[in-house]
């Protein structure tokens, strides 16, 4: 299988913002165990905002743009680096995708994004993809990495997008309340609106609404999309090995 990973800053980071390098790790492990079934993976990571933030203090005020291109910029490198070190102790190689939304209309960058990745998976290379947060416009942008993991999916002709997150799926009403029940399967054109909250998450742009939208036009593209909690352990491998144990939300084709 060709399997898209997105994996959200909330899950990447702790409470106070750090990146919590034992979860990069474990989730690292688990992908290093898809490449060893012969699976292939594309990986969409944020955190590099996130992880800037964290590098430097700054004494002054900046704007939103200036601090999302300082931070990013600052972050995205030590984001990579850590990517690197982790991979490489499985002898698994990784390359850098920063890419912006421009880059997904019908066109030459179209085809040669999708000939770059190609490369690299025929290489055994795993993308590591983010956003360009440096140099994309804001009103321009991919509303946060979730659109971004959808627009990749169906550019590589994903069999699977697995969207990971800090909780464990679409719920009936708002999980941990009593009653409130996770939606284990959604059939094409399900309609779960009236179960979507629209608040976002702490540290990443995203939320379950952006979520729900990206799984819904990825299914219409007859692809499976999970969404599913990132802080569980071995959570990847579960979902692939005892999924009828393992909570999850899935959209089926
Ligand atoms: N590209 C942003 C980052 O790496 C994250 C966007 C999102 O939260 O979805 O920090």
């Amino acid at each position: 299988m060709r399997l898209v990973i997105k994996v959200g800053s909330n899950v990447l980071t702790r409470s106070d913002g750090h990146l919590d390098i034992t979860r990069m790790s474990a989730i690292i492990d688990q992908i290093a165990w898809l490449r060893s079934q012969g699976h292939e993976v594309i990986l969409v990571s944020s955190g590099a905002v996130a992880c800037g933030r964290r590098e430097l203090a700054v004494d002054h005020d900046l704007d939103t743009v200036e601090q999302r291109q300082l931070f990013s910029a600052l972050g995205q490198v030590k984001l990579i680096g850590l990517y690197y070190d982790l991979f490489r102790e499985h002898q698994l190689h990784i390359g850098q995708i920063l890419t912006m939304k421009e880059n997904f209309e019908p066109g030459e960058q179209f085809r040669n994004q999708r000939a770059c990745m190609s490369v690299m998976l025929e290489n055994g290379v795993i993308p590591i993809v983010n956003e360009n947060d440096t140099v994309s416009v804001t009103e321009l942008m991919f509303t946060d990495n979730d659109e971004l993991s959808g627009l990749i999916a169906q550019m590589m002709q994903a069999d699977m997008l697995i969207l990971l997150s800090n909780i464990d799926g679409i719920f009936t009403g708002a999980p941990g309340l009593p009653g409130s029940q996770l939606i284990r399967t959604v059939s094409p054109g399900r309609d779960l609106s009236e179960y979507i909250q629209t608040e976002k998450s702490a540290f990443g742009r995203g939320g379950m609404h952006s979520k729900y939208t990206t799984a819904q036009r990825v299914q219409q593209a007859g692809i499976k999309v999970i969404i599913a909690n990132g802080e569980r352990e071995h959570i990847i491998t579960d979902l692939l090995t005892c999924p009828a144990d393992t909570p999850h939300t899935l959209f089926e084709t």
